[in-house]
Formats: C-alpha cells, structure tokens, sequence
C-alpha cells in the first residue's frame, strides 16, 4: 500500500494504546497485513526506481506525515498517535538502505516481505478505493469519531 494508509493505520492503533511495547510491534505488523489487501501501485523496485515514481514516493510521504502531524496536533495522546506512525513504516525501511547501500542488500528480507504484498493487477478505481477507504477508517479512529 501507500505510505499514507501504512502511516495512519499506525497512527489509529497507537491512539487506541498506552504502551510503546503495544504499539510498535502491532504498528509494525499491521504493515503487512495492509500490504496483503487487494490495492493498485504493486510493489516498487529499487533496482529500477524512475524519476516519475521517486516523486510520487516523495509526495505520498510527505501527505502521510503532514497528515499525522495535523491529526496529532493539539490531541492529549499525540505521542503514541505518531509513535505508530512511524512504526507503521519500519518495514519499508529496506527500501532506503537498499537505495543508499545498493540494490543486492537485505535480499532476504525484501524476498519475504514480498511475499506479503498483494501481486496482482487491479482496475485503478478498486485499487485507490480500499486504500482510501484504509485511511478513511482510520482517521475515524484517531479522531474518535467511531
Ligand atoms: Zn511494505
């Protein structure tokens, strides 16, 4: 999925959460199950990265934590709000050390973190549509509204 659903997961279960050692591992694990929903975007290879798809990477990071910050703002329990944010992220993390120390690192890892992600094609309009409604849901989380 996109950074922004992964972030803001993240976020809802650390509003739900009093403890670090609750909302990290769980913030972490739901990285994976959000990969495996049927979603449009794949998987990104670094090995090929285009100029296109860095900014979009870029851009879809930067909604994410803007989004984050403006959700946490001014709420009482904005630090484990951000601290699953953050956590939502780190399995994607190979992504920037493979870009930094080359393509061949973390092999192992990046094989089995594939094997969690949703492979095949879909229609843009269902693929964007379980990621919007993915942050939807949890923005309704986060602000308590459910
Ligand atoms: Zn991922």
């Amino acid at each position: 999925m996109l950074t922004t659903p992964h972030v803001l997961v993240g976020a809802a279960i650390g509003s739900q959460l009093p403890h670090a050692w609750q909302i990290v591992p769980l913030a972490a694990a739901s990285h994976f199950v959000l990969d495996s929903i049927p979603h449009i975007q794949g998987y990104i290879e670094v090995e090929d990265l285009e100029k296109k798809e860095a900014l979009f990477l870029l851009a879809d990071a930067a909604l994410a934590f803007g989004a984050l910050f403006l959700l946490a703002k001014g709420l009482p329990n904005w630090e484990p709000i951000v601290l699953g944010g953050f956590s939502a992220v780190i399995p994607d993390f190979h992504h920037i050390y493979r870009v930094l120390f080359g393509p061949e690192k973390l092999s192992r890892y990046t094989k089995l973190h594939k094997k969690f992600h949703w492979k095949k094609n879909m229609p843009i309009l269902p693929g964007m549509a379980t990621q919007i409604l993915t942050i939807i849901l949890a923005i309704f989380v986060i602000i308590k509204f459910i």
